[in-house]
């Protein structure tokens, strides 16, 4: 008997030590995920197959953050608050980045970024949002505050993660991969669309486009990691706010998601392609075994730091 309870005793100190010592991982009912992403009214059905299964628990205990700034509410930042954000994220994943070119052989040439203010900046012609054009990274002020409309408990670690996105496609394209991944795409006729959409092959779901934004998160992912910028519940966090930035989510929010033909949009012309696919590519960046090596060659082209 005195055994017994010995170990009974053991086993709830175990308990309570893994209770007290393992932060509680970061997973939503689908009642809980349609509210934050902000789907209460769509049709059940579209919004319950597009709703992301929980990430595989990561696998290692981190910092807490305890910066207030980065744990303000999108919605609320100001210009120069999201400003001093985007900056210092950039100056940490820019010596990431440059310490990678370096042990490739090659030098990296920080990418310059440019915070502006939606379609009602005088810089900007047509095109808004944040994104990768030119050769220039654009941070749009304005899209960042809206998030918060598609993943309520948007906060700083959403800009880190867009900024840390968006240097990745500088990346590629500053290695190459982007223009030899394009090259080996073939034409594919497709039913619904005049152009036809460029196929990877092996890769026949989505088009190239598709692909290239996974690369852009895998990518990432493994530099937020490497740049010491991940905390304590932020690699769930991460997941699930990319998950918004889903064609599947953005269609559904703009009423134009219907079950079928929706198959052939994302075969034939989808730009991130469904959201649950786009956060995994930020997760598995994320979780230690991402690498810069295996993201680079994501799209079957051999990277060049030298040129
Ligand atoms: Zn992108």
């Amino acid at each position: 008997m005195l055994t017994w309870l010995k170990y009974f005793s053991y086993g709830l100190v175990f308990v309570c030590a893994y209770l007290l010592f393992t932060p509680p991982p970061h997973q939503y009912s689908n009642a809980e995920l349609t509210r934050l992403y902000g789907l209460e009214g769509k049709d059940p059905t579209l919004v319950t197959k597009l709703l992301p299964l929980p990430p595989p628990r990561y696998p290692h205990r981190l910092a807490q953050q305890s910066d207030p700034l980065m744990r303000k509410s999108v919605k609320y930042l100001t210009d120069q608050e999201i400003d001093m954000i985007v900056f210092r994220a950039a100056e940490r994943l820019h010596a990431f980045w440059a310490r990678e070119f370096a042990l490739r052989g090659g030098t990296y040439v920080p990418v310059e970024i440019i915070p502006e203010w939606g379609p009602s900046d005088p810089r900007i012609e047509g095109d808004h949002g944040t994104r990768f054009v030119d050769g220039k990274v654009y941070v749009d002020r304005r899209e960042v505050r809206e998030a918060s409309g598609t993943w309520a408990s948007a906060d700083g670690s959403l800009i880190e993660a867009w900024v840390a996105h968006e240097i990745a496609h500088y990346v590629t394209h500053a290695t190459g991969v982007w223009s030899a991944a394009h090259k080996r795409t073939v034409p594919d006729p497709g039913k619904y669309i005049v152009i036809a959409p460029k196929r990877l092959p092996g890769k026949p779901d989505h088009p190239i486009q598709v692909y290239i934004e996974q690369q852009a998160q895998y990518l990432a992912g493994v530099s937020l990691r490497e740049a010491g910028m991940l905390y304590e519940g932020y690699p769930e966090h991460i997941y699930y706010l990319c998950a918004a930035s889903g064609d599947d989510f953005m269609r559904l929010n703009a009423n134009w998601l219907t079950d079928p033909p929706d198959a052939e949009y994302f075969k034939d012309h989808a730009d991130h392609g469904y959201g649950k696919d786009f956060a995994k590519a930020i997760y598995d960046g994320m979780l230690p075994s991402g690498n810069v090596d295996t993201g680079l060659r994501l799209l079957g082209t051999e990277p060049s730091f030298t040129h």
